[in-house]
């Protein structure tokens, strides 16, 4: 497409979007479930599709044939084997051997009583024991080629291991720590691209909608503290190289409707799991690794980490606005020096729009938010648009629940933040292509006003407020849909 022709679809487009029933398409199509970017499907079972009431019975279609009763616990395979096992590897009974020679008579109860009724059971297990003993020396022969199905399970399984939250805590310094748990036997990447290829599609796998990867500047590490090294000035370790960055949305409804009707925590347990599978990962092919988890568990600063990977830009909210989610992208990290090539940034047009745009500043319950024209303020050698956290950290705990649950209005009120449908791929692919400022300027006066934004404090419960919305909350969250009270 030539400069001129590519000038005029980007004006048709700018003018189609003015008008007001594209607005309501847009309107009616991102009320849709089905638009959800995400995992924000699963909430309404829009992967539970299949109609089952044509074929609805009386009776469940097992057959009982004589008196029903409780199953022992001892009758599932898994706990019955590791009650042998722990009696086993105790030493109570002597060695394996030992156990396995003595037979079921041996035994404690109730593992005897079980047994002795069950005795294929307890030759079965030791049957079984032999096999994982030829399993592990084959794995020696054959673990190059399987070693990418070993990393992706045991990564699966880093979320059932240890105690407390996960990804663990770091309870090292980095230079210890990252390295905990890496495989000694690494293979060597075919180049450092296969390296980002590789990762990205593992990240994607355990649950992340965007990933990408940056080098880490010096300038995005904090000062003065490092989890599993304490406080004090740290230089940022050598093998801190690459950052892998992912995110999440937060369930598109809650987060759409009020401060009260959602949480931060739905995403952030999402990206814990997902960086607790990426850590694992890396580990398991050979290199170090650290997640870096909301809400805290952090040594970089990620919006820009983010912004760096080509995921999106910095809006004025300061939130990492992006294509595919807008301002409902919530990031997560792991380091690691796996030889990998970095994404390249992208220029969205994303600072031009909030240039003109403002909504969140608008919408702020705690204004918070600055309505400089373009980002006025020097923090740290960068030219942004100043945050005012306290005043935010206030409205946080101004919500109506019992346990602060944050705020996001910001996040929720900003046109960026729109599912995948039709129209917002329209808009989304159109404005960054044009040079005009025509699209930007005809979605922004859709956005005004087509879109009820009840205002600032309004948000918030009575008495600063009356609780209002501005997207309808999902039915599982309004209590009076459910309970008479
Ligand atoms: S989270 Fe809420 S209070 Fe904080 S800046 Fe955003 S809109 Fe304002
Ligand atoms: S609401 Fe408007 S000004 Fe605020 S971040 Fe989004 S686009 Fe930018």
């Amino acid at each position: 497409m030539d400069r001129r022709n590519f000038l005029k679809y980007s004006g048709l487009a700018g003018g189609a979007l003015t008008l007001a029933g594209a607005s309501t398409a847009g309107f009616m199509a991102g009320k849709n479930k089905d638009s959800h970017t995400g995992f924000g499907r699963a909430p309404y079972g829009k992967d539970q599709f299949f109609n089952r009431k044509p074929f609805l019975v009386e009776k469940p279609t097992y057959r009982v044939v004589g008196k029903p009763s409780r199953i022992q616990y001892l009758d599932h395979l898994f706990r019955r084997n590791s009650e042998l096992r722990r009696y086993i590897f105790s030493g109570a009974g002597g060695d394996f051997q030992k156990v396995r020679n003595e037979g079921t008579e041996a035994l404690p109860e109730p593992l005897k009583n079980y047994y002795e009724k069950n005795p294929s059971a307890f030759e079965e297990f030791f049957r079984a024991m032999d096999k994982a003993e030829e399993q592990r020396a084959n794995w020696e022969k054959y673990k190059d080629k399987y070693m990418l199905a070993e990393a992706w399970s045991t990564a699966h399984a880093s979320v059932l291991s240890g105690s407390g939250s996960f990804p663990q805590e770091p309870r090292e310094s980095p230079e210890i720590s990252d390295f905990e748990g890496v495989n000694s036997s690494r293979l060597k990447l075919k180049s450092p691209k296969h390296g980002s290829g590789l990762i990205k599609k593992i990240t994607h796998s355990f649950g992340a909608t965007l990933a990408g990867i940056t080098a880490i500047k010096e300038e995005w590490v904090y000062q003065g503290s490092l989890r599993g090294a304490g406080r004090g000035d740290f230089k940022v370790p050598d093998h801190w190289k690459y950052a892998v960055v992912f995110a999440v949305p937060h369930e598109w409804e809650s987060f759409y409707a009020n401060p009260t009707y959602g949480t931060s925590y739905d995403a952030y347990t999402m990206l814990r799991f997902i960086s607790s599978k990426v850590e694992t990962f890396i580990k398991e092919i050979g290199y170090p690794a650290r997640s870096h988890v909301p809400p805290t568990s952090y040594d970089l600063v990620l919006p820009p980490l983010g912004i760096d990977a080509g995921l999106g830009e910095q809006g004025r909210n300061g939130i990492l606005i992006t294509p595919e989610l807008g301002a409902n992208t919530r990031l997560a990290a792991v380091t690691t020096n796996m030889p990998l090539e970095p994404d390249k940034p992208v220029d969205l047009g994303i600072l031009r729009f909030c240039n003109k745009c403002k909504i969140c500043a608008e919408e702020c319950p705690g204004k918070a938010i600055s309505f400089e024209d373009s980002p006025g303020k020097e923090i740290r050698g960068f030219k942004r648009w100043s945050i005012d956290q306290d005043k935010c950290y206030t409205v946080w705990n101004s919500v109506a629940t019992r346990r602060p649950s944050g705020c996001r209005i910001c996040l929720a009120v900003c046109p960026y933040s729109r599912k995948n449908n039709w129209i917002h791929t329209v808009a989304r692919e159109a404005d960054p292509r044009d040079p005009t400022g025509i699209t930007s300027s005809a979605m922004l006066a859709m956005q005004k006003n087509f879109f009820n934004y009840p205002g600032g404090d309004q948000y918030l419960p009575p008495p600063e407020g009356e609780n209002k919305t501005y997207g309808n909350p999902p039915d599982w969250l309004i209590t009076e849909e459910w309970f008479d009270f």
